[in-house]
Order: structure tokens, then sequence, then C-alpha cells
């Protein structure tokens, strides 16, 4: 058991972790990508895009192969038919956010869903009409919710309301965020805020704020890009109205991939929410009728507009499959907690006072992400990340001064932990 071995910083006591990890054989199913020397590079960039999950080759070839012998047939031929595909994909995904069946739909991408969604749940009156956003928001956020308050003749000036850090901190205080709601109280039309930040990896107490935009009589919605096949979520239980996130990073769903949209059992179905139609959210027994008139799926389907990327669904379907065959994302988290606190103990133990963390301290205010500021004025931290790279580290620069690493406990071994340790620390005299 990994948990019971004790952390020191030599490499053998990183192979003993690995060789006590119960999900050590995972890292075989993913490419991972190669140095110029032709080995795997230490990658801890699943954050920003996961590795390759081998069969998702096989999955995109059969379409490929089926659109080939098939032709428009393939639409509705088969287990695999694409008229229905995006349906292979609910329950898996379901499982990841913690979301019913019909709650729970993989379409488009992440800011057209946040958009389509927002249309839905952002209905701003004279009295309400405030959203309240992270200052440090992912700015394809920040400029989605800038558009839609412009578009409903609002000012954001007035409607937009950013939530700070105190003076001298870099994470948001939970509770200056519950106040922060409160005090917005009846002004207050939507909360939109991240599951997990991505840029220093802190995970927002998403239960706490949903009850707290409910009793400010807000609605609230969770951008889950980093947040999705990182922490474990209930988004039904907790009764989130709405949420969007990306497949590309802890989803290993590849580039562009296609996003995911949570809206809530009770809203699924209501008509009197503002929504943009698409022949893609009209039922699917009539359908091909093409008939004009709009008769909703009683579902989050009902938010698809267009007929779905089949190619970009099969890669997505070959990651989903894996998480479900390792026991979902509780059982990755569990691992990850070990990965966190390890790469703790190694930057505690070999670079304590040469490197802070941006990532609050507490486990369960972290995910698997780190985000590093080397202290030391002399070293150029920018260098710094160039040489990880020449040294096959493969990690995120983020101006001005922070490196984000984020082992993934699907493939990323504690090896690969020790060896980005012992190379930073090379690199910071
Ligand atoms: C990755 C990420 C995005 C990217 O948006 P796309 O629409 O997928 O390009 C947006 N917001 C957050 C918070 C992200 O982490």
């Amino acid at each position: 058991m990994i948990d019971e071995i004790a952390f020191d910083t030599s490499r053998a006591c990183a192979e003993r972790l690995d060789a006590a990890d119960p999900l050590r054989r995972w890292r075989t199913e993913f490419e991972i990508p190669p140095d110029a020397a032709g080995n795997p590079r230490v990658y801890l960039v699943g954050n920003s895009l996961g590795a390759l999950p081998r069969r998702a080759r096989d999955y995109v070839n059969a379409e490929l192969d089926r659109w080939g012998h098939l032709g428009v047939d393939g639409h509705f031929t088969g287990a695999l038919a694409w008229e229905p595909y995006h349906e292979l994909l609910t329950e898996p995904m379901a499982r990841i956010v913690g979301g019913q069946s019909d709650e729970v739909v993989v379409m488009n991408s992440l800011t057209a869903n946040l958009h389509l969604l927002m249309i839905s749940f952002y209905e701003p009156t004279p009295q309400r009409h405030k959203i309240l956003i992270e200052d440090h928001a992912f700015p394809s956020d920040h400029f989605a919710v800038e558009s839609q308050i412009r578009q409903r003749g609002f000012d954001p000036a007035s409607s937009l309301v950013l939530l700070r850090p105190r003076a001298g901190r870099t994470t948001l205080d939970p509770s200056d965020i519950l106040d922060a709601i409160a005090q917005l109280g009846s002004e207050l039309a939507l909360v939109l805020l991240p599951g997990v930040q991505y840029y220093t990896g802190q995970v927002l107490p998403m239960p706490e704020i949903t009850d707290a935009a409910h009793g400010a009589g807000a609605r609230v919605g969770f951008d889950l890009a980093h947040a999705a096949g990182n922490v474990p979520m209930q988004l039904h239980d907790w009764d989130v109205d709405f949420a969007a996130w990306c497949t590309y990073k802890y989803l290993n769903g590849g580039p562009g991939g296609v996003g995911a949209a949570f809206v809530h059992q009770r809203h699924v179905a209501d008509q009197q929410l503002p929504k943009l139609l698409g022949w893609w959210g009209t039922r699917k027994d009539t359908r091909f009728e093409m008939k004009t008139e709009y008769e909703p799926i009683p579902t989050v389907e009902s938010w698809q507009l267009s007929n779905a990327p089949i190619l970009s669904m099969a890669a997505l379907r070959a990651s989903l499959e894996i998480f479900d065959e390792v026991g979902g994302v509780a059982t990755l988290r569990t691992k990850s907690e070990r990965q966190i606190a390890y790469l703790d103990h190694l930057l505690g133990a070999v670079l304590a006072g040469r490197i802070v963390s941006l990532t609050p301290p507490e486990p369960e205010r972290r995910g698997a992400q780190f985000a590093l500021t080397i202290t030391s004025r002399e070293v150029d931290g920018r260098a710094v990340y160039d040489r990880l790279e020449e040294a096959g580290v493969a990690c995120d620069w983020r101006h001005p001064n922070v490196i984000r690493v984020a082992p993934v406990p699907l493939y990323n071994t504690f090896v690969d932990i020790h060896r980005f340790v012992e190379i930073l620390e090379g690199l910071i005299p």
C-alpha cells in the first residue's frame, strides 16, 4: 500500500511508491510524449492537454472505417450509429461530475456552452442583474460574462462584480466568497465560479457556494475545466444549477475536444427558460420529419444545437472508458492526494526557501496542480522553465513568474515527481 510508505528524498523511495501503487498499470494505456532521445518526458501538463489514451487510436479509426465503408448510412447503422453517438458518453460523463443521466450532455465546446447556459440562467432585471466572478477568471470566462451582460442591455461597470483575494494573498478565502454572495443579496443574479481555479489549483467549496447563492435568490454555475477528472463532485446532490467543462485537460479527450454541460434535473424540462435552439434539441423520434415546430427533448439534450463531432467523441469515449475501469474519479483522487503529499514533501525537503507554492496547502482545497514561484531574485523564472523543458520536463509557464505542474494519477509516476524536483533543484541555486 502506498499510504504505508514513509516519504524520503531518495529515488528508491519514489520507486517503492510506484511499485506499491495499485493504479500503476494504467500508465501503459497512455502514450507519454517522448523527448529527443525517445524516452518518455516527465509529462506534468495533463492539466493543459491530457495524454493520448492508446485505445483512442482504435476508436477514432473505427469511425473513419465506418465513414469509409458506410458513408451516410453510418448515421443510423449499428451500435455505433452517429445519430445517437453522444448517448454513449452520457452515463460515463455523468459519473465524472456526479450528475444524473438526464442532466449531462457532451456537446459543443466549453466557452460555447457557457454562453448557451448563461442565455438560460442569467435573466437580469433592473433590481437583480449582477454576476459574481473572480478577478483572476480565465479570460474566456471573463469575456463570455461581459458580453452576456452587454447583450442584455446592462453595463459590466455596474453588473459585473469581481472577487479578489485579500491583500497579500493569492487565493480566495472561502468565507470571503460566501460573504460577498450574501452582501450582494437581492442584486445578485448569477454566481459563475470555477470548481478548481486554473492558475492556483485551488478547489472552491462548490456545495457551500451553491447554498449561499440560492440563499441570496441567485443561480449558480461552475466552470469545471480544471475540476472534471481531477476532483470528485456531486453536482446533482449539491443542487448546482448548471456547469460546463472541456474534455482535453484531465479527461484526455484530445486537442480542441468536444465540451460538456450539466443542467440540474429541476430545470431540464422547464419551458420558461430562455434558450437558443437548434435541430439537435428537438425530439429524436420526430426530428427527421423536418417540422419547424420545436418539441424539446425533456433532458439537458434540449440545449444541443448541432449534430455531434463524432471523431472527437470517439477519442473521448476511449478515455471515459478508462475512468470507469479504474474505478472512477474517487479512486484516482486517493492516489492523487498521495502524489500531492509526496510532491509537497520533496519541495519542502529540497527546495524550501527557494520556491513558494501559490496553491493552498490543505488537501481538501487543492487538486492535482501546483503553481510554483521561484523566490530568489537572482533567478529568472522563465529561464528555469526553458531549462526544465530542455531537460525533458513538460510543464507550463504563466506570466509573470509561475510554473504550473500537475501530476496526473492516471499516468504520472512517483518517479516522474522525483525527477521533476531533482531537475528543478539543479536549476535553482
Ligand atoms: C481551459 C479553459 C477554458 C478554455 O475554453 P475553450 O472554450 O475550451 O477554449 C476556459 N475556461 C477555463 C476556466 C479553462 O480552464
